[in-house]
Formats: C-alpha cells, sequence, structure tokens
C-alpha cells in the first residue's frame, strides 16, 4: 500500500515529500505507524553519497518508534496497539555463526538494513523511518517499555543508544573504569549518559566550547575540550577506554596517548574521508589496541532499551517536523544539535 515517505533522487537534491510503496503484512510481519524517526548522521553520509552505494531514492531512518497497526498470522509477541521499535536492521540470514549468537549486525551473509539494502519489496531496495509506515519481520521489532510520553526522546535509542551501549558493554566499562567519550553528538551524548549509569568515571571530549557545562548535566565526571592541547596532556596514560564517535577525520593520536598500557580505542564513527594513519609505535609501546563495532545484535538492542527505562534514560532531542530536515542536517554538520533531532512523523501529512 502507499504511504508518505520523505527522501531524496539525488545525492544534491533536496529531501522532498514523495510516495512509497510498503508491502501487506505478511504472516511474520508487523506493520508500524510511525510516530518518530531519529536523525542520525549516517542519514546524511548516505543520503549525500558520501559513503559508497547509495541508491535512489533514498528514504533514511534508522531510529524508529510507532504503534502496531496489524499483524501477521503467525506473530505472537505483538498486537495491534503496542509500541515498538526499529533500528538499523530489518533482517539478516538467520544461519550464520553470527546470527546464531545473536550478532545480527555481523551476518556473514550481510544483514539487510533498514533502509539501502537489497529488498525484494518495490523498488528493490529498503526505504527507512522518514515514512509515515513501515512492514518489518517480527524478529527486528523491539519493545518499548518506556511511558509513552517519551516516545520521541527514546526514538534515538534504536541507534546511537545501542551503537555506544555494544562496545561499552563490550569492553567491561563499569564501577572503576576510566571511560571517554569522544563527539558530544547524538552517538556521544548517548555514550555519556550510558557509561555513567554503568557507573564508570566519565570524560567527555568535545570539540565545543559550548557543550562543556552540558556535558556535565549529561553524566560526564570531567570534560574536555580536545582542541587545547594542556587540557589534553593531563590525561596522558589514564583511560581503560575511549568510545570515539567522531563523524569526520581527525588525528587518532592525540586520543591513543591518553589510554593505559593495554587499553582500547573503539571507533564507531563512519567519516567520509580516513583518518590520517595512527602512529604505530604509540600502540606498541603499551600494548595499546585501536578498535571498531557496529550498532548492536537484536538481543541487545532489546538489553539496551530495558536497561534505559529501568535508569529513566532518553535521548536530548530536539523536535523538527519533516519539512525541516535538510535545515537540520545543515545544523549537524556544524555540530549544532543538543544532541539529536527527532522527525514528528504526523507532520507528513501536511
Ligand atoms: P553527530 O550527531 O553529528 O555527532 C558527531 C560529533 O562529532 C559532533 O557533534 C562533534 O562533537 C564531533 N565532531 C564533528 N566534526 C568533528 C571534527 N571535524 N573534529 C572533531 N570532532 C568533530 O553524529 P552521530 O549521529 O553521533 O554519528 C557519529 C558517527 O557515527 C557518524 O559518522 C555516523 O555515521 C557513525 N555511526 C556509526 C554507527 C556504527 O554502528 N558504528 C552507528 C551510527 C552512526 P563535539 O561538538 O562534541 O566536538
Ligand atoms: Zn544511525
Amino acid at each position: 500500500m502507499a504511504t508518505i515517505a520523505y527522501g531524496a533522487h539525488g545525492a544534491d537534491k533536496p529531501v522532498e515529500r514523495m510516495s512509497i510503496e510498503r508491502r501487506a503484512p505478511g504472516a511474520h510481519d508487523v506493520q508500524i505507524d510511525i510516530a518518530y524517526c531519529g536523525v542520525c548522521h549516517s542519514d546524511l553520509h548516505q543520503i549525500r553519497a558520501e559513503w559508497s552505494g547509495t541508491i535512489y531514492p533514498c528514504v533514511p531512518g534508522h531510529e524508529i518508534v510507532g504503534r502496531v497497526s496489524a499483524v501477521g498470522a503467525d506473530v505472537t509477541r505483538f498486537q495491534v496497539g503496542d509500541i515498538v521499535g526499529v533500528g538499523c536492521m530489518v533482517d539478516s540470514c538467520q544461519h550464520c555463526a553470527s546470527c546464531g549468537e545473536g550478532l545480527e549486525q555481523y551476518c556473514e551473509n550481510g544483514f539487510t538494513g533498514t533502509y539501502n539494502s537489497p529488498t525484494p519489496d518495490a523498488p528493490g531496495h529498503t526505504l527507512g523511518g522518514y515514512s509515515q509506515q513501515i512492514v518489518v519481520d517480527d524478529k527486528f521489532v523491539l519493545k518499548v517499555r518506556h511511558a509513552e510520553e517519551q516516545l520521541a526522546a527514546v526514538a534515538p535509542l534504536l541507534c546511537a543508544g545501542i551503537t555506544t551501549y555494544s562496545p561499552l558493554r563490550h569492553w567491561n566499562v563499569g564501577p572503576g573504569k576510566k571511560v571517554g567519550i569522544v563527539g558530544i553528538g547524538g552517538l556521544g551524548h548517548m555514550g555519556v549518559k550510558l557509561a555513567h549509569a554503568m557507573g564508570a568515571h566519565v570524560v567527555a571530549f568535545t570539540t565545543s566550547e559550548s557543550k562543556r557545562e552540558d556535558a556535565k548535566a549529561l553524566g560526564a565526571d570531567e570534560v574536555v575540550v580536545s582542541r587545547n592541547d594542556e587540557e589534553m596532556a593531563a590525561h596522558a596514560d589514564s583511560f581503560d577506554f575511549i568510545l570515539d564517535t567522531v563523524a569526520a577525520s581527525h588525528n587518532l593520536d592525540a586520543f591513543t596517548a591518553l589510554l593505559k598500557r593495554d587499553g582500547t580505542l573503539t571507533l564507531v564513527g563512519v567519516p567520509e574521508h580516513a583518518h590520517p594513519s595512527p602512529d604505530v609505535s604509540a600502540l606498541i609501546f603499551r600494548r595499546r589496541a585501536i578498535a571498531g563495532s557496529l550498532i548492536g545484535g537484536i538481543a541487545e538492542t532489546q538489553e539496551m532499551l530495558d536497561f534505559c527505562a529501568e535508569h529513566g534514560i532518553v535521548a536530548d532531542i530536539e523536535m523538527i517536523s519533516a519539512q525541516e530536515i535538510d535545515a537540520a542536517y545543515e545544523r549537524m554538520l556544524r555540530s549544532d544539535v543538543k544532541y539529536r533531532f527527532v522527525i514528528d512523523n504526523a507532520t507528513m501529512a501536511a
């Protein structure tokens, strides 16, 4: 059936209203009326073809929350009216070793992204949450246990939340650990909240002087403006773990130098242009590591949502209408968002 969406027909084309088709729900499908969708920097990278392989029309959006409006005959975990979420994946092979371990994001046959992935549905590639409705296999639908009035601020948990939660858990962040979060944007501000809730000593690294006070309110114990060499040097050799969420190419040595022996710098940002090659001796002489991490599996995403509901954690958001998406991208590029734009999908009908 036809539904309204917002997307672009080319890398240099504006985000505009369009009509797209959604499949009729199959036996295992959940049909969702989307209430809100977060705006991730990945949406901007993809729609503007900063990464290779964007297929047009491109309808981004993978921080989806809404209400179930129909379920297939074999769906047992969801009912019409339930409040649910969908993140970055809508399918995976379900039989490789990674899928078997609940790590669908590392599916050896390639997971199906919520947008820009091949699908038998029209038009041949997936179309995301900048739309009024979506139909998703029930295995990739998450239960939302937050209060309904928090729903817009829950949306960013579906990507920014899980992309920071998963590495924080994997590298055993908790009490007694000194943890850095680099780049206080959509991902980074969730990283600060989550690392704080896990009991770590949290240091926020920002290039924006205007975020110095705010980052403390998010849960940072200390804030470092990373352009200030003296402030950086004061933290040399002291971190167990640093999570780098920066969306642009930058010098990684400034952060590896802050790790203790055996510390890890984990990258989640995927900039358009490569980072300069890191200084190998800074790694070798302290057995430091640079690693990467991709979103999180479905079971871990549910665990993260439940952790956030239990700890009263949501994102700090600025709500926008669908007509304001391009303007929001421009502000995001200037690091001028505190801390995530969320689209009110009801404005798509206008
Ligand atoms: P965002 O809201 O734009 O935040 C990025 C932050 O990085 C900015 O707020 C800014 O923070 C800092 N920054 C920006 N330009 C910088 C520069 N030139 N030098 C240093 N710092 C800079 O973006 P996001 O939505 O959090 O996404 C961040 C990145 O993660 C994107 O590349 C996105 O594609 C990627 N991502 C990866 C995954 C994954 O699974 N690995 C999942 C989602 C997103 P300050 O103002 O504090 O400096
Ligand atoms: Zn994302």
